[in-house]
């Protein structure tokens, strides 16, 4: 029976042109090519950088079919397979020679006086103020007060998105399938006054985070949901935990991940 595969691309002239040649190599080998999201399908294909990959992400509903990115973009950490090399791709999914690794993804529950806000991030989620204070929370590790934290605001990772922001601000990056997530602080006020921790913190799967605003006015907080902005206020408590929904990602070189490192932040 005739596999059936997704894509998704964004608007780029070169996204254009991979995406021609991928269609008809598809095609070609008897490939269905859904021009909407078929959520009976065998792949999904995503043709950009690592916006293009989130966004696919997201807009599918955090979908269970495996996702190849193929990268048309800059940095490209998620969009593995190099444009030059679609068609080597094309014959390693005909040979299924390839091998599928579960990303983890984050789950956010917001609960304000009268509402309820749900999130999911493949990357992270970050919380700030809407302006420019310091923002005040507590935060409790399974029901334990940790701390009191005062700062410009708090990342929560995965490991997959462990490169992305949480790298940027100092945070350690974690293997991309590792059953934990990251908290990292965002420039921390450590004084005699506030004791925030100025270190990130790795927390293992089954861990809940709760955070608690104690003051109305401390309570209208900023979320970047994989560089995502929302903004949500009269905020009673945060919940953030691993979710149980995993996206699946094909790769086709086992050190996919040490060789994104090296090539990507390090060379
Ligand atoms: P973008 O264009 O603003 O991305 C910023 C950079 O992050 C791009 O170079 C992108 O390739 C890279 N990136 C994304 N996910 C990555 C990952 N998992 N590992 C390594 N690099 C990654 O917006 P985008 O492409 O839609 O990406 C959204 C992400 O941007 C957010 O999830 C957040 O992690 C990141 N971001 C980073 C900073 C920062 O480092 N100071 C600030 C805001 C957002």
């Amino acid at each position: 029976m005739s596999q059936k595969v997704n894509i998704f691309s964004n608007r780029y002239n070169l996204t254009e042109d991979i995406k021609k040649i991928v269609i008809n190599e598809l095609k070609k080998h008897d490939f269905v090519i859904n021009e909407e999201y078929d959520e009976t399908a065998d792949f999904n294909i995503v043709i950009g950088g690592d916006g293009t990959f989130i966004k696919a992400i997201h807009d599918s509903n955090f979908s269970e079919i495996p996702f190849i990115g193929i990268n048309t973009g800059h940095l490209g950490f998620y969009n593995d397979v190099k444009h030059t090399d679609v068609l080597d791709a094309i014959e390693k999914i005909r040979n299924k020679d390839f091998i599928e690794i579960d990303l983890r993804v984050i789950d956010c529950i917001v609960n304000t006086d009268n509402d309820k806000h749900i999130f999911k991030s493949i990357n992270e989620l970050v919380l700030k103020t809407k302006y420019t204070e310091a923002i005040h929370f507590d935060l409790f590790v399974d029901d334990v007060l940790l701390q009191k934290f005062a700062g410009d605001g708090i990342i929560f990772s995965t490991p997959s998105g462990s490169t992305a922001y949480n790298l940027s601000a100092g945070g350690a990056i974690l293997f991309q399938n590792i059953d934990a997530f990251q908290i990292t602080p965002l420039a921390p006020i450590r004084s005699t006054l506030h004791r925030s921790l100025d270190k990130s913190l790795i927390v293992p799967k089954d861990t809940i985070i709760k955070l608690i605003t104690s003051k109305p006015e401390e309570s209208y907080f900023a979320f970047g949901v994989d560089g995502l902005h929302k903004e949500i206020e009269h905020i009673n408590n945060i919940e953030i935990k691993l979710s149980d929904k995993r996206i699946k990602k094909i790769i086709f070189d086992k050190n996919w991940f040490w060789k994104n490192i090296t090539e990507k932040f390090i060379m």
